[in-house]
């Protein structure tokens, strides 16, 4: 049984993800605004997590990934939901179908997590594409998802990377692979970032996988000074 307000002010409504009907009140966290359905074919990934990589499932403690690696430049990355098919869709959909409606929702989730898992970044900095991919796909869904999450943490996006070098198909190199063939693809403009010395740099991309792009995003921010970068994803 619904609240007077509710049946008031509610309207049929929409799920944010599907667009399926979904009775909800208009200022509605996120996830209220989801559907039962996509609800149930979500994977929200419950803290505690993994410290390194923010997988969920470990109670805390360092993974079986990030245990037989070392610590990286990359401090911390925080992620939202499981990479299951249903994320799988959503990310294709965002990201190859142009379905840009979904940055706001995946957005707020994301910077809900940033916030409960107690980061506080001085400035947002998206994963880019090379321009070749760029002009491609005609938008940079990294930087979408950043946009909308510097507007929801009152965070300023500083478009300091650059990708110098395309990535070839990579989903079946091992990390190690991966890790030298993204060695020296991201650089940073101006060479030095002036105040990037204070604080925290978080990136931002849609999944973590092996974590190597946001790796060596991570070192190219380094080597420009940043005092610390830590990272948050949709998906992990
Ligand atoms: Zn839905
Ligand atoms: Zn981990």
């Amino acid at each position: 049984m619904t609240g007077w307000w509710e049946r008031w002010f509610a309207g049929p409504g929409r799920c944010c993800l599907c667009g399926g009907p979904h009775r909800v009140t208009p200022w509605a966290g996120v996830w209220d605004r989801i559907c039962m359905s996509c609800r149930g074919r979500l994977h929200r990934i419950h803290l505690p997590v993994c410290p390194r990589c923010g997988r969920g499932g470990t109670r805390g403690t360092t993974c079986e990934d990030c245990i037989h690696h070392p610590p990286g430049v990359l401090e911390r990355n925080v992620a939202v939901l499981r990479y299951n098919a249903y994320a799988k869709e959503l990310i294709r959909l965002f990201k190859y179908r142009g379905r840009e409606c979904l940055a706001l929702p995946l957005a707020e989730m994301m910077a809900e997590r940033v916030f409960e898992c107690g980061i506080r970044a001085n400035a947002l900095v998206s994963v880019p594409l090379h321009e070749d991919k760029l002009r491609r796909r005609g938008f940079n869904q990294s930087e979408l998802l950043a946009r909308e999450m510097g507007r929801l943490l009152r965070l300023p996006l500083i478009p300091v990377l650059v990708k110098v070098s395309p990535t070839l198909p990579q989903s079946r190199k091992s990390r190690r692979e991966r890790l030298k063939a993204l060695r020296g693809a991201f650089r940073v403009k101006p060479e030095r970032i002036p105040g990037a010395d204070q604080g925290t740099w978080l990136l931002t991309d849609d999944v973590y996988t092996t974590g190597t792009t946001l790796l060596e995003c991570a070192r190219a921010l380094k080597a420009a000074g940043a005092d610390r970068v830590c990272s948050v994803t949709l998906a992990r």
